[in-house]
Parts: structure tokens; sequence; C-alpha cells
């Protein structure tokens, strides 16, 4: 897993490319920000370049009390 800092946004996310190499198969895969969409990478590959979130969500909406009596 490689780290990229968003140059554009800041937030951190990881690319990591999977999937079997093909030998004069390669075509342009972009590692995209999944938060603004900013292209952090790209590389010519015959796999798959996977981005991944590393930053926690800032969903505070999420954390509403559900079905949690504690009394
Ligand atoms: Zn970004």
């Amino acid at each position: 897993m490689n780290e990229i800092i968003c140059k554009k946004c800041g937030m951190k996310y990881g690319y990591e490319l999977c999937g079997p190499v093909y030998p004069g198969c390669k075509d342009r895969e972009n590692a995209d920000c999944p938060y603004c969409g900013e292209t952090g990478y790209s590389t010519m590959t015959s796999q798959i370049l996977v981005v991944t979130k590393l930053e926690k969500d800032d969903s505070p909406i999420e954390n509403n009390k559900e079905g949690e009596s504690d009394e």
C-alpha cells in the first residue's frame, strides 16, 4: 500500500496495484483522491489501481443514538 496526501484537499489515501500483470496490455490507471477526485498518481499498468480512504470520515450524523439505552 502506497500512501498519498492529496495536494488539493490534504486528505490521506492509499493505493494498491491489484490483479495479474499482462505484458503489453498496459493501460493508464489513475489513483484519484476518494475525497475530491484529484488525480494523485497515475501509471501505465495492466493491473487495477485500488484506492483506499485512510482518513476517518467525518460524519457526525451517523453517531445518532439508535436504540442505545444505558439507563
Ligand atoms: Zn483530494
